[in-house]
């Protein structure tokens, strides 16, 4: 069977960590099957919904190197909806309800304090034609609900399992509210149907629409597809993710400097048996993936542990695939200054602050005045490489008797202006002869 997934996420806001596990989800799965990926925008919310948050959500999806067969809008469906709202009417599925809030506010706690489970009473249904008249020539509108078939509703869930919902124990679901606007329930099970989505993954904050979807699918006369839920974020020490977290967009996570890869490497594997680990590719990821591997329980996400995460994917990237963006930041001299940095480096951008420190202008730190005049004086000529390093600094200390940190670290501070960073013996050759000898000698260069 060939595959077609969506993401459908609400072009209200940017996208955040959240949801973009959803969106790799169904993007590794496509891949894996061979099969497509569509990118739904639910933008029936005409008032929260924006073309520059629709873009928003291209640009995050195209950064995290996520790309998507085709796009769909919801408002341009609204026919599409309001014809299959009419069939549900013609089969005797959806019933024009008239309570307003407050009354099933009251509805419900009456039924609780009577222990009883708050499902909606059905009390629309037993209205006549004359009492409905009554009601809207007294000017209400009614909202529609659709009715549901009372009997267990199961399915087979790519990621929890045998599912079984007794759907006595639900309430007939508002499909169109009072003001002829949608709710999401409907138009997404339409869109489905008509664009032939085979497998629904979404999070579990979903799994109480699944059972009264799969009937709305049935009474449209369409096959229900596969349904998958997935476990949701909770933060660092598994509690709810605090608004801060919540709010981390990939947006906010691009501009803080890290790679996509780092962000899709630990969106997929958190909250699964694989070990959270840099990628090399997504392709890696899609070989990986697997829908038995997702874990029931929630996935932790930590920023700190993403941030990690990215420093070590910078620390193993060879040159070729760095090269592009290294240029992009005016960063030159290629293989031999990556190889030197990577490992010092939490960012990319913070590569650019080593070719600084290298190419200079560089207010050197002189600790020991004395001892980087000799050592200046003993540099031997160019042409310099990794050995150059250990030879100068061995005969440095013959001439001054000095060792070991006293001796590396004004050396350090007097070529790098830092206490830390990456190996002299890899930098010296990089800073060049004219550079370290005015360096040590206190000069900016
Ligand atoms: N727009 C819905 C959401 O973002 C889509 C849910 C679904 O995948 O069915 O939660």
């Amino acid at each position: 069977m060939s595959v077609t997934v969506r993401f459908a996420p609400s072009p209200t806001g940017r996208l955040h960590a959240g949801n973009i596990r959803t969106a790799l989800l169904n993007w590794m799965f496509a891949q894996q099957r061979g099969g497509r990926l569509l990118l739904r925008l639910d933008d029936t919310d005409r008032e929260r919904s924006t073309n520059e948050f629709a873009e928003g959500i291209r640009e995050d999806l195209t950064w995290l190197g996520l790309a998507w067969d085709r796009e769909v809008k919801q408002s341009d469906r609204f026919a599409v909806y309001d014809a299959a709202v009419e069939r549900l009417k013609a089969g005797g599925r959806l019933y024009p309800a008239y309570e307003t809030q407050d009354e099933l506010e009251l509805k419900r706690k009456r039924q609780l304090a009577r222990g009883r489970p708050p499902v909606y009473d059905r009390a629309a249904l037993k209205l006549t034609d004359a009492d409905r008249e009554k009601l809207e020539s007294a000017g209400q509108t009614p909202h529609w609900r659709f009715k549901l078939e009372t009997r267990d509703v199961v399915w087979n869930d790519l990621i929890r399992g045998e599912q079984h919902v007794d759907a006595a124990s639900l309430s007939d679901p508002v499909l169109v509210r009072a003001d002829g606007t949608y709710l999401y329930t409907l138009p997404s099970v339409v869109d489905d149907i008509d664009l032939g989505i085979t497998h629904v993954v979404r999070g579990e904050d979903h799994v109480a629409n699944t059972a009264p979807q799969i009937q709305l699918f049935e009474a449209l006369g369409a096959e229900p597809p596969a349904f998958g839920h997935h476990n949701l974020l909770v933060g660092a020490e598994g509690q709810a993710l605090s608004k801060r977290e919540r709010a981390l967009s990939i947006q906010g996570l691009r501009e803080e400097g890290l790679e996509p890869l780092a962000v899709a490497s630990y969106a997929a594997t958190i909250g699964t048996s694989d070990t959270v680990a840099p990628h090399p590719s997504l392709q890696e990821l899609v070989v990986r993936f697997s829908f038995g591997k997702m874990s029931r329980a929630p996935a932790r996400f930590d920023v700190e542990e993403l941030r990690a995460l990215n420093a070590r994917l910078l620390h193993a990237l060879p040159f070729e695939a760095v090269a592009p963006a290294l240029r992009d930041m005016d960063v030159g001299d290629g293989e031999k200054f990556w190889l030197a940095v990577r490992s010092n480096l939490a960012v990319l951008s913070d590569a650019g602050a080593w070719w600084r420190v290298v190419k200079g202008p560089l207010q050197p730190v002189i600790t020991d005045a004395a001892l980087c005049d000799q050592a200046a004086a003993l540099l031997p000529p160019e042409p310099w490489d990794d050995s150059t390093w250990e030879r100068w600094a061995a005969d440095v200390k013959q001439a001054t008797g000095i060792k070991g940190k006293a001796l590396f670290q004004p050396l350090r501070l007097a070529l790098t202006g830092r206490e830390h960073g990456p190996e002299l013996k890899l930098l010296l050759p990089l800073i060049g002869r004219a550079r370290a000898v005015a360096r040590l000698e206190g000069k900016t260069a």
